[in-house]
């Protein structure tokens, strides 16, 4: 083990929530699994193939960083689409390896067009049309310039797509913005049609949107947080439970972080423990220590919050989260001993640490907690 912890990913949980989420979009829709952000800390190295196995053919990233990243790890014929920044110097890589790519501006689409003539090859470009959102995409009058410049290229462009991104579909609070950015994005689609540039994948839904708003899956959905088995908030959960005879949570959590003891000791009525004051014994109090500290993805704001599971049992933080180590209370806990297995995320026995708790104890979302877990971290498919 060359880290002090370890994220093992269960392949029986990727399987269950893809096939759940095939089970809502159908044959007639194309599943793109969003790997970014180290496919949310999960490890795109063990995702990729193991989601290829499971037939997912399809990957989103943000980054031409993270695109090659997933070239390395895919099959040769999955489709890498790249949704966001792209470095000037990898145009060239992108068009030579077939990758797709997001045009949410009018320098990129230049790029794009200059780079294919000079290879003699197309780039396959999805249109990123703004809907409401404010962040990425083209505005109504970049659009029609796009068009002309689409129009005179066709020879270098493959218009593989046109796209845009709900801001905010988790929320039943945005049900206006969300209904008004959907209209807006059909009207841009007549638009290109009027315009002869007809995209064959039209795409706007993730995992919010294909749950809660299904009219809005098209041709294909960009799913993330639902492949690892997290809901994108608990307003999206109720939405589908509510709807459901069966009241059992259809995801899995893919995820399951380990450590181990390293030390336990005793410690006296009334000591502190760990740096400063912030924790003092109020009893006879046993303490273990795990080799992980936020240097290791286990945030300082779980210190005296936080908890993890050792002998299938409660174990709570306490005192401060260090940068290598945490303290945990074992007072009530017969028998700890080093070298215990710890679990930071994941169940043992009747327990569970979910990231769900963990986020919300946290006071952080799924996505921040997966996606901050460090690359360092020894990840295996079980
Ligand atoms: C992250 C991202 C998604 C996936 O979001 P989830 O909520 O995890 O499904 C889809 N589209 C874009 C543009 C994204 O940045």
């Amino acid at each position: 083990m060359n880290s002090t912890s370890v994220i093992s990913i269960k392949n029986e949980s990727l399987r269950t929530n893809v096939k759940f989420i095939q089970s809502l979009i159908g044959e007639q829709t194309i599943l793109s699994a969003v790997v970014k952000g180290n496919a949310y800390g999960h490890g795109v190295s063990v995702v990729v193939p193991a989601l290829e196995s499971l037939g997912v053919n399809h990957f989103s990233v943000y980054s031409s960083f993270e695109a090659k990243n997933v070239l390395k790890v895919k099959r040769k014929n999955s489709t890498v689409m790249i949704m966001g920044f792209i470095y000037k110097e990898d145009f060239d890589w992108i068009i030579e390896n077939k990758i797709e790519f997001f045009v949410s501006d009018i320098s990129t689409l230049n790029h794009a067009v200059e780079t294919a003539k000079s290879l003699h090859k197309k780039a396959i470009i999805h249109i990123d049309v703004e809907t409401g959102m404010n962040r990425t995409g083209l505005n109504l009058k970049q659009l029609k310039k796009a068009i002309d410049i689409l129009n005179k290229n066709t020879k270098y462009l493959t218009i593989q797509g046109v796209t845009s991104h709900f801001a905010g579909a988790e929320s039943i609070a945005n049900y206006t913005r969300v209904k008004k950015q959907f209209s807006v994005f059909k009207k841009r689609i007549k638009l290109l049609n009027e315009n002869g540039i007809y995209p064959k994948i039209r795409h706007i839904a993730s995992s919010a949107a294909t749950i809660t708003y299904p009219e809005t899956r098209l041709d294909l959905v960009r799913v993330g947080i639902l492949v690892y088995g997290y809901w994108p908030s608990k307003e999206t959960f109720i939405y589908y439970i509510n709807r459901k005879k069966d009241k059992t949570d259809p995801l899995k959590r893919a995820i399951r972080w380990c450590s181990e003891v390293a030390s336990v000791k005793d410690v006296n009525i009334g000591e502190f423990i760990g740096y400063g004051l912030s924790y003092q014994a109020q009893q006879k109090t046993k303490i273990m220590i795990v080799p992980v500290g936020y240097c290791n993805g286990f945030s300082r704001s779980l210190s005296n919050t936080g908890r993890v599971i050792v002998n299938g049992q409660i174990s709570p933080v306490i005192g401060s989260v260090n940068m290598n180590m945490t303290i945990c209370d074992i007072t009530h806990i017969p028998d700890v001993k080093c070298g215990d297995r710890v679990i930071l995320i994941g169940n043992q026995g009747e327990q569970e640490i979910s990231f769900a708790s963990f986020a919300e104890m946290n006071q952080s979302l799924n996505y921040e907690i997966l996606a901050r877990l460090p690359l360092n971290i020894e990840r295996k498919l079980v």
